[in-house]
C-alpha cells in the first residue's frame, strides 16, 4: 500500500496518521525527539535529527510522498528529500511562511490587506520603523516563533530598547497594532489538480497568546465570508500549492487583514473533525496523496476548546457530556502551556 512520510510527530502529525489509516495508506513519521504522540499511531517511526542524512534518506525512499506537520523544516533537509521523493505542500509555501517579512511581502503583493510592518535588524531600524508605524506596535521575531513567543508589543517608543533586547539579536519584524473586532481564520485545502475547497471560517479567541476556542460560525456578514473564502483560494493558487493551508485574519470595519499563513492542517481547524464529513486531517492526506477533495461542508455548530496543561484534568467531566467530542493527543506530562487534547462541542446543527 502507499505510505505517506510526515515531518513531525506532534498532535497534528498523530491526527494527520489516523487520516491516513483511515484511507488504508501508510504513514511514516520522522521525529527527532523520543516519544513523539504521534509515534503511537503512526505504522512507522523514524527518530532522527533533522540533520542525518543517511535516515532522512531511508525515511524518503520509504514513502510515496512526503508531508509536515510544521513549517520550520531546516532547508538542507528539505533540499535532500526533494530530490527523492515529491515534498506537499512545495518550498515557495514554506519558505514564503517560515520567515513573516516573506509572509508579509508576499500578501501585500497579491493585492491583500496585511498590518503596516517593516524589517528590523537594529536600533537604527526599529527607531525608524517606530517613526513610521506608531504605536502600539508589535515587535515580533521574523522566524520560528508560535503560540505568541517570541513577540513584544509596545505602548511607546521608549520601550524599544528593551523589546530589541528581547530579540536576542534575530532578525525582527515591526507591526502595527490592529484594532481588530474579533479574529477568524480559513482552513483551505487545494487538490494536485487545482481543485480548491474551503471549510467554513471559524472564530478563534486567544488566552495568554495560546489559541483557546474555536467557534463557527464565526460572526462575519455574507460578503466578508465570500471575502475570506476567495481570498484563501487566492492564496493557494499563487503559490501552487498543495494540501491544507490555514489563514488567520483580523475582523476590521474596513475589511478582513491577513495576519498570517500556516502551510499545514491548523488547530483552528480541528472543529471540523465534528463538524464536517470530510475533516482537515483527511482533506490533507487526500490532497498530497493525489486523491479529489472530499465534502468539507459543515453539518454542525462546534466550539473546539483547546484542553491545556492542566485542563487535562477536566477530561472525566467533559467526557460525561454527550455532546463533547474529545480529542487526547496521548501525552504524560501536563506541563503549562502544553497543548494536551482538545474538546469538540457540538452546540446544534449547522443553521440551527
Ligand atoms: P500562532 O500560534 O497562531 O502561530 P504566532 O506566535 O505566530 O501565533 P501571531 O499569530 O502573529 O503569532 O500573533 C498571535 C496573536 O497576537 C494574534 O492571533 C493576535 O491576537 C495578536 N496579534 C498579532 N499581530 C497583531 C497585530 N499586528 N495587531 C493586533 N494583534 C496582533
Ligand atoms: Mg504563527
Ligand atoms: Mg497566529
Amino acid at each position: 500500500g502507499a505510505c505517506v512520510g510526515v515531518l513531525g510527530g506532534g498532535q497534528l502529525g498523530r491526527m494527520l496518521a489516523v487520516a491516513a489509516s483511515r484511507l488504508g495508506l501508510r504513514c511514516h513519521i520522522y521525529e527527532p525527539g523520543a516519544m513523539p504522540p504521534a509515534g503511537d499511531v503512526a505504522h512507522r517511526v523514524t527518530t532522527a535529527p533533522y540533520d542525518d542524512t543517511e535516515a532522512l534518506t531511508a525515511f524518503a525512499e520509504s514513502v510515496d510522498v512526503i508531508t509536515y506537520e510544521f513549517e520550520n523544516i531546516p532547508t538542507r533537509a528539505l533540499d535532500l528529500l526533494e530530490t527523492l521523493r515529491p515534498v506537499r505542500p512545495g518550498r515557495r509555501a514554506l519558505a514564503v511562511s517560515q520567515d513573516r517579512l516573506t509572509e508579509k511581502a508576499f500578501l501585500a503583493g497579491l493585492g491583500l490587506n496585511v498590518a503596516p510592518y517593516a524589517a528590523v535588524d537594529d536600533a537604527v531600524d526599529l527607531a525608524e520603523a517606530l517613526d513610521e508605524i506608531g504605536v502600539p506596535a508589535i515587535l515580533k521575531t521574523r522566524r520560528l516563533g508560535y503560540d505568541g513567543k517570541g513577540q513584544v508589543r509596545l505602548s511607546s517608543s521608549a520601550e524599544a530598547e528593551a523589546a530589541l533586547a528581547a530579540m536576542n539579536d534575530a532578525p525582527a519584524i515591526l507591526e502595527g497594532h490592529i484594532d481588530f473586532s474579533h479574529e477568524v481564520s480559513v482552513i483551505a485545502a487545494r487538490a494536485l489538480d487545482g481543485q480548491v475547497a474551503c471549510f467554513d471560517p471559524g472564530e478563534n479567541e486567544h488566552k495568554g497568546g495560546i489559541l483557546a476556542t474555536t467557534t463557527v460560525p464565526a460572526r462575519l456578514s455574507a460578503a466578508q465570508r465570500t471575502d475570506a473564502v476567495l481570498l484563501a483560494g487566492r492564496i493557494l493558487n499563487a503559490l501552487n500549492y498543495v494540501g491544507v493551508l490555514g489563514v488567520e485574519l483580523f475582523v476590521t470595519p474596513g475589511g478582513l487583514i491577513v495576519n498570517e499563513i500556516a502551510p499545514r492542517v491548523h488547530n483552528s481547524g480541528h472543529w471540523t473533525q465534528n463538524g464536517c464529513v470530510i475533516d482537515q486531517f483527511e482533506q490533507h492526506i487526500r490532497a498530497v496523496a493525489g486523491w479529489p477533495l472530499g465534502d468539507g461542508a459543515r453539518h454542525a455548530n462546534v466550539t473546539m476548546e483547546n484542553l491545556i496543561g492542566d485542563d487535562i484534568e477536566r477530561v472525566p467531566v467533559l467526557a460525561a457530556d454527550p455532546a463533547n467530542a474529545l480529542h487526547l493527543y496521548g501525552k504524560t506530562e501536563a506541563r503549562a502551556g502544553r497543548k494536551m487534547g482538545h474538546v469538540n462541542r457540538i452546540t446544534g446543527p449547522a443553521g440551527g
